[in-house]
């Protein structure tokens, strides 16, 4: 640690994947997700994206973005999950290799 805690690089956060510590990762049902966002609003560490990724449903329903999981980031804590209004986020257990 420098002398008095300065930091000397701002936004260096970035380098410390967070996410590494979790026993449920969310995992999000492209094919339920009806791309309302509140996952992206409530995720505590941001690690839900929005990705200009068009993806087009079963029902031929088309959507011109896409939401995924910055696993980086993500600590599993489930809230995304819980707020989703459809359901379309499964807490699954992480594998440990
Ligand atoms: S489980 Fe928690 S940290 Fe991970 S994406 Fe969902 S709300 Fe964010
Ligand atoms: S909360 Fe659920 S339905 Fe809304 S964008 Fe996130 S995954 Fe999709």
């Amino acid at each position: 640690m420098t002398i008095g805690g300065v930091i000397t690089n701002p936004g260096n956060s970035l380098e410390y994947k967070t996410g590494d510590w979790k026993v449920l990762m969310p995992v999000i049902n492209q094919e339920k997700c009806i791309r309302c966002r509140i996952c992206w609003y409530v995720c505590p560490d941001s690690a839900i994206l929005e990705l200009d990724k068009p993806y087009t449903t079963k029902a031929k329903r088309v959507y011109k973005i896409s939401y995924d999981v910055n696993y980086d980031f993500c600590k599993g804590c489930g809230m995304c999950a819980q707020e989703c209004p459809v359901k379309a986020i499964d807490m699954v257990p992480v594998e440990v290799s």
